[in-house]
C-alpha cells in the first residue's frame, strides 16, 4: 500500500539577522546567498527526501520588526514544528529564542535549537554550553551550524525536526 504524502509545516523563528532566510534557502536549495531582501514573511514548499520518504516541506521564514515582536498565536498555531534559530555571536538573540520557546512550552509543537554563525567563533558571545542546556530545558534537538558555509549539518536539523513531527504524529 502506497501511503500518502507527508505535509510538515516548520515556521522558523528567531530576532532579525540570524540567519533564518539564509537556513530556509540553504535547505532547500541547498545554495548559500548572502543577502536576502526579506521584509515580510516568506512561504516555501517545497519536497524533500526524509529517511528515504519524501515528505512536503511547507516553511514560514518569519520576519519579525525587532527583538520585541515574538512569534504570533497564529503562527505557533498553524506549525507542526518550529526552528528556534539564534546567532552565536548575537547574546540579544538568544533571549529571543528563551522567550520565544517559554511562550510554547505549554503547546506540544515540535521544536528544534539552531545556533547559526558558527564560522564566526572569533566574535561568539553565547557558549555551546548555554545552547546545550537551553535545549535540554525545551527537551529538544539542537546543533550549532553555519548556513554560509554548510549544507548537511543544515539540512539534519530541518530533518530532525521533521523526524520528532512525524513521529508525534504516530503517537
Ligand atoms: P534573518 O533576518 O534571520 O532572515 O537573517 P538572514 O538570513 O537575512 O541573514 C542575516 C545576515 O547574516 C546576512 O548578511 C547573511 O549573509 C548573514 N548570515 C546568515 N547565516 C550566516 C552564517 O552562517 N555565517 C555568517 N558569517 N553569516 C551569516
Ligand atoms: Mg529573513
Amino acid at each position: 500500500k502506497k501511503s500518502s504524502l507527508s505535509e510538515v509545516k516548520v515556521a522558523v523563528i528567531g530576532a532579525p539577522g540570524v540567519g533564518k532566510s539564509a537556513l530556509a534557502v540553504r535547505f532547500l536549495t541547498r545554495r548559500y546567498i548572502g543577502e536576502y531582501d526579506h521584509q515580510a514573511e516568506t512561504r516555501y514548499k517545497h519536497e524533500v527526501l526524509v529517511d528515504n520518504e519524501p515528505v512536503l516541506f511547507e516553511i514560514l521564514d518569519t520576519c519579525p520588526k525587532n527583538e520585541n515582536d515574538l512569534p504570533s498565536q497564529e503562527t505557533l498555531n498553524w506549525a507542526d514544528g518550529l526552528l528556534l534559530v539564534y546567532s552565536i555571536i548575537d547574546r540579544q538573540s538568544f533571549a529571543y529564542v528563551k522567550k520565544a520557546g517559554l511562550a510554547i512550552t505549554n503547546c506540544d509543537t515540535p521544536v528544534y535549537l539552531v545556533a547559526n554563525k558558527c564560522d564566526m567563533v572569533h566574535l561568539r558571545q553565547v557558549s555551546s554550553d548555554e545552547g546545550a542546556i537551553l535545549a535540554r530545558n525545551f527537551e529538544c534537538g539542537f546543533s550549532e551550524v553555519a548556513a554560509a558555509e554548510q549544507v548537511a549539518p543544515v539540512a539534519a536539523a530541518f530533518q530532525d525536526l521533521c523526524k520528532a513531527v512525524l513521529s508525534a504524529r504516530r503517537k
